[in-house]
């Protein structure tokens, strides 16, 4: 089986796990037992981990609130935002609240923020498409966009008085683009406006190093960085003088922004993976670029038709990466991508659509958003390479991609 779906989740890195293991067994005490030795060392574990991931973003060690994953974190900002005694929603005012998000954020954003506006008349949602993809009767007609990606003056154009929460992504789930955190944040900042980044993707991919200094907050998951699955984290700036209103209360734990004992063993997992990605993006990205560029190759040879959904693999001429080298979205004509999966699923893992629970595929919300036809996004394929992935799986993944089209079309 060749494993190619590394933005889904990615394996657990033998040199993180060796670091958790003493804390499920030895070192096994509750980190909010203060009265003993024993709490103390558990709590000295999770202020290293949060030291590990603030260091990899220039924040301060209590800025960061952990969660179970990403969504929560992404669940956490938003509903944190916009209910209770601080939410960013005027209570008594009729003048709405706007959420500004990007038209392809993962789910865990853009259906709290829909949540939220179905329960409060003066909080509304509104998405920005990098072009707008015009939707005709019969479904979206579809304009091809080139990139995808939200500039500063694509994010200047939406915002209004009551633009009061900005949620962009940092690397995008299907499609690999890189949005210009630094330069959103700091037009958002000139207008005092709040901005949350979900970084899921990010971590391990590109530099997040100035992150904290741009975001008021950030969403991070462990298991798409060589981490443990279940543990994710919100960085909340401490001078923005924001207030959460926390989602799981209880014992008080994490300053009574999530309640429930903290899982040791797995947040000391997440702070490794934080340390380990700021050492080894550069090097994963640049290795996985070589690779990605010869598999995109070998694959349009004997497919004219494909194409590559947001921007180039490489585009030698912008200053800044714009997209990450290891997500690619591939189109082509014709035959259905979940004609493709029963075959294809049991040689080579990777992704097609937005899974639903009957298991029957719906194209992806991400790639209509870029102006794809239904039909478009539902010939295509996601393909997730990572740390792990060789040359040698990719030529044997490309041999079975070939194979399996032709013998479908040939049906
Ligand atoms: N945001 C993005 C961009 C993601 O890709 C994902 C995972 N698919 C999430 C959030 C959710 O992360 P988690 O699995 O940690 O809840």
């Amino acid at each position: 089986m060749i494993y190619l779906d590394y933005p889904a989740s990615t394996p657990l890195d033998p040199a993180i796990l060796a670091r958790m293991l003493p804390y499920f067994s030895q070192d096994f005490a509750n980190p909010h037992a203060t009265q003993h030795e024993m709490g103390w060392q558990a709590e000295e574990a999770v202020f290293q981990a949060q030291s590990q991931l603030a260091a990899a973003i220039q924040a301060k060690p209590q800025e960061i609130i952990f969660t179970s994953g990403a969504t929560e974190a992404n669940n956490l900002a938003l509903f944190g935002l916009f209910t209770g005694r601080g939410s960013l929603a005027a209570a008594q005012s009729p003048a709405p609240s706007e959420i500004l998000l990007s038209g392809y954020e993962h789910e865990s954003v853009s259906q709290a923020a829909h949540m939220l506006a179905y329960s409060h008349p003066a909080i509304k949602v509104k998405t920005i498409l990098p072009l707008a993809a015009h939707r005709s009767e019969g479904g979206s007609e579809g304009v091809r966009l080139p990139s995808g990606r939200i500039t500063p003056s694509l994010l200047a154009e939406h915002l209004t008085a009551a633009t009061k929460l900005v949620s962009v992504m940092a690397v995008q789930n299907e499609f690999g683009t890189i949005n210009p955190i630094a330069e959103l944040g700091a037009l958002l900042r000139q207008r005092g406006i709040v901005f949350h980044v979900d970084a899921a993707q990010a971590l391990g991919r590109v530099d997040v190093a100035h992150f904290a200094d741009y975001a008021d907050l950030i969403s991070f998951s462990a298991h798409k960085a060589y981490g443990p699955k279940g543990i994710g984290a919100l960085y909340l700036c401490q001078n923005s003088a924001l207030t959460l209103q926390p989602l799981v209360v209880g014992g008080g734990q994490q300053h009574g922004m999530r309640a429930g004992t903290v899982p040791v063993p797995l947040v000391v997992g997440l702070g490794q993976a934080a340390s380990l990605a700021t050492a080894r993006y550069r090097d994963d990205e640049s290795r996985i670029a070589v690779l990605a560029a010869r598999f995109f190759d070998k694959i349009s040879q004997a497919w004219p038709d494909l194409v590559l959904h947001g921007l180039p693999l490489s585009d030698s001429s912008a200053p800044v990466p714009q997209r990450v080298a290891g997500i690619l979205s591939l189109g082509w004509n014709g035959v259905r991508a979940a004609d493709l999966l029963p075959t294809l699923a049991k040689h080579v893992a990777v992704a097609a659509g937005s899974a639903c629970h009957t298991a029957r595929l719906r194209p992806s919300d991400s790639l209509l958003a870029l102006g794809l036809r239904p039909d478009q996004a539902l010939a295509s394929l996601r393909i997730g390479l990572g740390r792990m992935t060789t040359a040698a799986e990719l030529e044997t993944a490309a041999d079975w991609l070939i194979a399996v089209r032709q013998a479908v079309k040939s049906l």
